[in-house]
C-alpha cells in the first residue's frame, strides 16, 4: 500500500484552488493529492472566452486567500499592468480563470489524480478509489465538488438547451445558428441569463430575447453605498436576533430597506446570514427557500450597473414574470397569472441555475456518498451536512442548504481557511 496523504483534495474548481492556497501556507508539509481530473479550465464559470462575461464581485473581493483577500487585485495589477484595474471594478470572468490557473501552477510539488469516483474509510484512514482504477488512502479529504447542474424536464424538445454554458463552449468562434429574426426564450433572469443576453448580442444576434421567470426581473445593480453606521447595524442585529420566522425576517428588511440605502442592508446581512438561517426552524428555511430566495438573490448577487444599463436600453429583450412549463409531447408553455401560452422561440436556454432540489439525485459522487451513508443529506435536501467526522471536509455549493451562502469565492476562501486552520488545530489537541 503507497503512504497516505495528509490532505486530497477532491474539485479543481476555486473552492480546491483556496483550499490548496490555505494548506500550503499553514500546512506547508503536508504531502497533498489534488485530484481534478482533466477539467482544469475552471468551467462554467470562469473558462469562457468572451471578456462580456464578467465578475459579479468587485475585483478586490475576489482573492482566493482568505488572509489576503486584495491577493486577485494584486496578482492583475502585478502581472498585468497594461489592464489598468482598480478597485471597485467588474472585470472580465476569463481574467479570474487566468488567476487560478495561476494559483494553481504555483503548487508545483502537488500529485495530481484523476476524478474521485468513490471514497470509503478504512483502518483510520480515508480511501478514495480515483477513475483510473488508483486507490488513494490520505489522513484528510475535502469535498470541493461545486455546483449541481439543472435537470432537464423529461420531455424536453430539442431545441431546449439544458447547459446554458455547455452550448455556449461548444459554439463555433463566430457566428450563431439562429436566424436575426428568430426568437431566443431564456427560462429564468438570473446572472446565467444576462451572461447570455450579452453574449448573444455580442456575436450580432439581434433578434428578440425574452427571458421568463419566477420574479420577472433582473438582478438588481452594484452601486456605490456607504456602510450602515454602527448605530444602525446595531439595530439591525439585535432585531434580527429576535426573528423566529420567515415573515417576521422579511418584515424587519422591509422596514430596514425603508429607512436606510437597501444595498446597505443586505451587505450588512452577509457576515451574519449563516448563522441567521441557521437559527430560524426548518419550516420557516422552506418558507423563505420557496418565497423568498428568488428576490434575495437578485438584491444579493448584484451585477455591474453598466450590464443593468446595457440590458435596459436593449429593445428587444424583455423580461416576464411567469412560469415554463414542457408538456408530455414537448410542447413549451408559458404560463402567466394562470393562462398558457405556447412558446415559439427557435432557442429556449435553461438559465436556471444550479439544481440544489436535485442536488443529491443522480450519479455524482456526493449523490452516491449520501446513499453510500458516508454523507448526510441536510434537513432541506438541497445539499449535506458538515460531516462530523473531523478528517472529512465538505466545502461550497454541497453545503447549501445548510448554509445560504455557500457558492461565492468571499464564502469559500473563509471555508478553505477554517478547514486547514480546524484540522491544524486538531493536531495540536492532547490525544485521548
Ligand atoms: C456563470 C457563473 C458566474 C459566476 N460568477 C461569480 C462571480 O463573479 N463571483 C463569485 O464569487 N462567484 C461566482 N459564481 C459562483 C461560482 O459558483 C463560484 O465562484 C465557484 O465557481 C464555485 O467554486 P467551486 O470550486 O465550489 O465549484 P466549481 O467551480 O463548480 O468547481 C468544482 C470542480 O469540481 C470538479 N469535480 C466534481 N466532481 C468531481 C470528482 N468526483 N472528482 C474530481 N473533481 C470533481 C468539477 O469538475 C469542477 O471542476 C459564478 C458561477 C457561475 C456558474
Amino acid at each position: 500500500m503507497s503512504l497516505p496523504f495528509d490532505l486530497a483534495i477532491v474539485g479543481g474548481g476555486p473552492a480546491g484552488v483556496a483550499l490548496l492556497v490555505a494548506a500550503r501556507t499553514h500546512a506547508p508539509g503536508w504531502r497533498i493529492a489534488w485530484c481534478r481530473g482533466s477539467d482544469a479550465a475552471f468551467l462554467p464559470a470562469y473558462g469562457g472566452n468572451s471578456e462580456v462575461h464578467r465578475l459579479n464581485v468587485p475585483v478586490e473581493r475576489m482573492g482566493l486567500d482568505a488572509e489576503a483577500p486584495v491577493d486577485f487585485l494584486d496578482w492583475l495589477r502585478c502581472l498585468h499592468p497594461a489592464r489598468g484595474v482598480q478597485p471597485g471594478q467588474f472585470v472580465p470572468r476569463r481574467w479570474f480563470g487566468e488567476y487560478l490557473a495561476a494559483c494553481a501552477e504555483g503548487q508545483a510539488d502537488v500529485e495530481h489524480r484523476q476524478p474521485a469516483v468513490a471514497l470509503h474509510r478504512e483502518g483510520g484512514l480515508w480511501r478514495l478509489a480515483m477513475a483510473d482504477g488508483e486507490a488513494l488512502p490520505a489522513r484528510r479529504v475535502a469535498l470541493c465538488l461545486g455546483l449541481p447542474g439543472t435537470v432537464p424536464p423529461p420531455s424536453a424538445p430539442a431545441h431546449w438547451i439544458a447547459d446554458a454554458w455547455a452550448w455556449w463552449r461548444s459554439l463555433p468562434e463566430r457566428g450563431l445558428p439562429l436566424g436575426t429574426d428568430e426568437r431566443v426564450l431564456l427560462v429564468g433572469s438570473g446572472l446565467t441569463a444576462v451572461d447570455m443576453v450579452l453574449g448573444l448580442r455580442q456575436r450580432g444576434f439581434r433578434g428578440r430575447i425574452e427571458a421568463v421567470s419566477i420574479e420577472g426581473a433582473w438582478p438588481e445593480a452594484h452601486a456605490d453605498t456607504s456602510p450602515l453606521d454602527p448605530e444602525t447595524r446595531e439595530w439591525l442585529e439585535t432585531r434580527l436576533d429576535e426573528v423566529a420566522d420567515a415573515r417576521g425576517l422579511v418584515r424587519l428588511l422591509r422596514v430596514a430597506c425603508a429607512r436606510q440605502p437597501w444595498r446597505a442592508v443586505i451587505d450588512a446581512l452577509r457576515a451574519g446570514s449563516n448563522r441567521l438561517w441557521a437559527g430560524l426552524p426548518l419550516p420557516e428555511r422552506r418558507r423563505l427557500l420557496r418565497h423568498a430566495f428568488g428576490q434575495w438573490n437578485r438584491h444579493r448577487h448584484r451585477m455591474a450597473s453598466d450590464v443593468l444599463a446595457a440590458l435596459r436600453n436593449d429593445r428587444s429583450l424583455s423580461v416576464e414574470r411567469g412560469r415554463v412549463h414542457v408538456d408530455a409531447a414537448g410542447q413549451v408553455w408559458k404560463r402567466q397569472r394562470g393562462v398558457d401560452t405556447p412558446v415559439t422561440a427557435a432557442l429556449i436556454i435553461d438559465c436556471r441555475g444550479p439544481g440544489f432540489r436535485q442536488a443529491l439525485a443522480g450519479d455524482a459522487l456526493l449523490a452516491r456518498l449520501v446513499r453510500e451513508g458516508m454523507l448526510e443529506a441536510n434537513a432541506l435536501g438541497t445539499g449535506v451536512r458538515t460531516p462530523a467526522d473531523p478528517g472529512l471536509a465538505v466545502l461550497g455549493a454541497a453545503l447549501f442548504g445548510e448554509c445560504i451562502e455557500t457558492t461565492a469565492v468571499p464564502e469559500l476562501r473563509q471555508q478553505a481557511l477554517a478547514a486547514v486552520r480546524g484540522w491544524r488545530e486538531g493536531e495540536r489537541l492532547p490525544s485521548r
